[in-house]
């Protein structure tokens, strides 16, 4: 009341032009794959030991015709109010399968990248996924231990005994498990017990978050010593700066992503990517060492 009645009335207008854009985005998404407006960009994944690549993740971009680039955390959310989510998802696992067959071995690394795909908790309860996913890796002579399925949990998963039955086919399938966004929302510890993932995200508000107080470090601790404890790899994600990747080596955390790194690039820009990943991994050890 005491910023006036035109406050109000901007406030109700920006609202309304929200709900309109995201009516007409949840209208037009069903036909976005069919008109070819869905992509698939992909970040690395780095041993933050040695600064090789160990896998992509793939990642969805939306280009609409009138309103451009739009955002998954804009569009993910309309698809999983119904069945379309289960579209998009395997869109992204058959075009990211299609993409990484030709992707060549970073020269220094072990082995080949991974590459992981973004599922939502919905596809765990979908009895099409385990068929879906084996006729893709049959279809793309993939090998199924280079695939990993990140659970992203967005919505929590409604029914975790049934999840549980449909990520034990995918177990036995020979791909792997990995709990998004760790720490945050619906990914919670009783998840660890019932679903064994082999691979946990810490989520980037524990990695880089706007301001670091005692209470976030000493969780990011824990974190990593639970995965320890539990012979479960750590993924960091959102890092941004090399101090970052000092104290997370420091904690024994073996890998990470972000925009330290690289950002999600296309399919084209893999080969040069891997070369500049790894000089921006050598920079920032560097001047880490030097900061000692
Ligand atoms: P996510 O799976 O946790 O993916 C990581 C997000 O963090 C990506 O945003 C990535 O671009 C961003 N990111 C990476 N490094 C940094 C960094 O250093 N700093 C910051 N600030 N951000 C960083 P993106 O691509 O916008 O995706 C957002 C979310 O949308 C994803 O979060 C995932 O939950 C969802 N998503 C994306 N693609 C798909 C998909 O194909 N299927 C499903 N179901 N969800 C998807
Ligand atoms: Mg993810
Ligand atoms: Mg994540
Ligand atoms: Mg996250």
């Amino acid at each position: 009341k005491r910023l006036g009645k035109a406050r109000y009335a901007v406030y109700t207008t920006d609202m309304g032009a929200r709900v309109a854009t995201s009516f007409r985005l949840a209208q037009d998404l069903p036909l976005a794959a069919a008109h070819g407006e869905l992509s698939m960009l992909y970040q690395p994944i780095v041993d933050l030991n040695s600064g090789h690549i160990v896998g992509w993740e793939a990642l969805m971009r939306w280009r609409h015709p009138q309103q451009g680039w739009i955002s998954p955390v804009t569009f993910i959310p309309l698809a999983e109010q119904n069945d379309l989510i289960l579209k998009l998802g395997r869109f992204a696992l058959t075009e990211s399968l299609a993409q990484a067959t030709t992707w060549s071995n970073q020269p220094s690394a072990s082995s080949p990248p991974y590459i992981a795909i973004n599922l939502s908790a919905r596809h765990f309860h979908d009895p099409g996924l385990v068929p879906m996913v084996q006729e893709a890796l049959k279809a793309y002579d993939f090998p199924p231990e280079r695939l990993v399925i990140e659970i992203t949990e967005s919505v929590a998963l409604f029914d975790v005994d049934s999840a549980e039955r449909v990520i034990n086919r995918l177990d036995r399938l020979g791909t792997t498990l990995s709990l998004d966004d760790f720490g945050t929302g619906y990914s919670s510890l009783s998840y660890l017990a019932k679903l064994h993932p082999k691979i946990i995200k810490i989520d980037r508000s524990f990695v880089s978050p706007p301001t670091k107080g005692p209470y976030l470090q000493r969780t990011l601790e824990a974190i990593i010593s639970l995965c320890q404890a539990l012979k479960i790899h750590a993924i960091a994600e959102g890092i941004e700066t090399a101090s970052q990747l000092g104290e997370l080596r420091s904690l024994g955390c073996e890998f990470g992503q972000g925009f330290l790194f690289s950002s999600a690039v296309s399919a084209s820009e893999i080969d040069d990517t891997q070369a500049s990943v790894l000089r921006n991994w050598e920079r920032a050890v560097s001047a880490i060492t030097t900061a000692a």
